[in-house]
């Protein structure tokens, strides 16, 4: 059954997009491959930041044969920075997929993109509608928080009932052909610039206003409801920042599995220690050192997690068997170093280590 609010949202939707669009590199083309790159890149991440890894990602790996070929290092290092790295393994195994099982060409229905990894029910979606235009809804926050005040609905938007339900509400009204692919961005748009999160949406500027549940009952501030999030699990660790006489990092790349696979990272205990418990630490280990200095402390946040970081600068004698070894250069240029040591890196740079 179609929903009537939703249905006589399209119209008006569409027309204000195609005024309204702001221009971005991935609007100016249909090609299905640009349109998965860029919807990849922007899940979780702002517009500003993926602007310019969209160019030089695409400038490395043009199509999906150059992505499948990816070499692992340098695909990781394009990516650092963007977070969430699991996307860009992702990406190149989806590519290897695209090429075993569908001849090269990204498949043009949602049911087929879902079986290509990485690709999920909103990414298929968002592909299926923009680059050929079939009648295929692409949930996300955004969408669910427009559609929700929309419909006046206070179905709690962290359910994955509630994200069913409204992507098979909004497939039964879908338009197809060009209009889907302004539908989905439009939703998008709408959500970005004008039916806002955290506080009052701009309803004056709404194209929705006259047919929006949640703005005639003056409660568009109190939706969508969102039960709340389980706090964060805070982990302490010491980092080592070893540096040998000649100048080289010791450093080493995480498992293939998990947090920041495939990343290099600085060496760490998986708890907070005193630099009297490190110097302790280390040296109970074997580890022989000429100095040891506390450089500070630095947080990062992961959705699920946050690191709490004590770094400490340890000049070392020799190598530590089974390490990487880098320059401050290839530090900088070679090896992808995840934001999470953003300030040991920066304390790296600025104190020319
Ligand atoms: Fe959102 Fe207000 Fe538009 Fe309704 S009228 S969709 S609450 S901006």
């Amino acid at each position: 059954m179609q929903d009537p609010i939703l249905l006589s949202a399209i119209s008006p939707l569409c027309a204000w997009y195609e005024k309204n669009k702001k221009s971005y590199p991935w609007r100016e083309s249909r090609d299905p491959y640009r349109i998965w790159i860029s919807e990849v890149m922007l899940q979780q991440t702002r517009t500003a930041a993926v602007l310019p890894y969209y160019e030089r990602f695409l400038s490395a790996f043009p199509n999906v044969a150059a992505l499948a070929a990816a070499d692992d290092d340098v695909l990781m290092k394009l990516w650092e920075g963007l977070g969430y790295y699991s996307r860009a393994r992702n990406l190149k195994k989806g590519a290897i997929q695209v090429m075993e099982c569908f001849g090269g060409k990204l498949p043009s229905t949602k049911a087929e993109l879902r079986k290509i990894a990485g690709i999920g029910d909103y990414t298929a979606g968002a592909i299926a509608s923009m680059a050929f235009g079939a009648p295929s809804s692409a949930v996300d926050g955004n969408v669910l928080r427009v559609c929700m005040r929309l419909l006046g609905s206070d179905a709690d938007i962290s359910k994955e009932a509630t994200k069913k339900m409204l992507s098979n509400a909004l497939d039964a009204v879908y338009p197809s052909g060009p209009r889907a692919a302004l539908l989905t961005e439009g939703l998008m748009e709408l959500g970005e610039a004008v039916c806002i999160p955290g506080g009052e949406p701009r309803c004056a500027a709404c194209p929705l206003s006259s047919v929006c549940e949640a703005r005639k009952g003056g409660i568009a501030h109190l939706l969508p409801m969102k039960s709340a999030k389980k706090p964060r699990k805070i982990l302490k660790r010491t980092l080592w920042i070893f540096v040998l006489p000649d100048g080289r990092f010791c450093i080493q790349k995480r498992g293939e599995k998990g947090l920041l696979a495939g990343l290099y990272e600085f060496c760490a205990e998986e708890k907070e220690l005193s630099e009297q418990e490190a110097r302790q630490h280390l040296s109970a280990k074997g580890i022989s050192f000429t100095e040891l200095l506390p450089i500070g402390e630095a947080v990062h946040i992961f959705t699920h997690l946050e690191w709490h970081m004590t770094g400490y600068l340890v000049r070392l004698q020799r190598p530590i068997a089974g390490m990487t070894l880098a320059t401050r250069e290839e530090l900088s240029d070679v090896y992808a170093l995840p934001s999470a040591f953003r300030y040991f890196k920066r304390y790296i740079e600025e104190n020319k280590i």
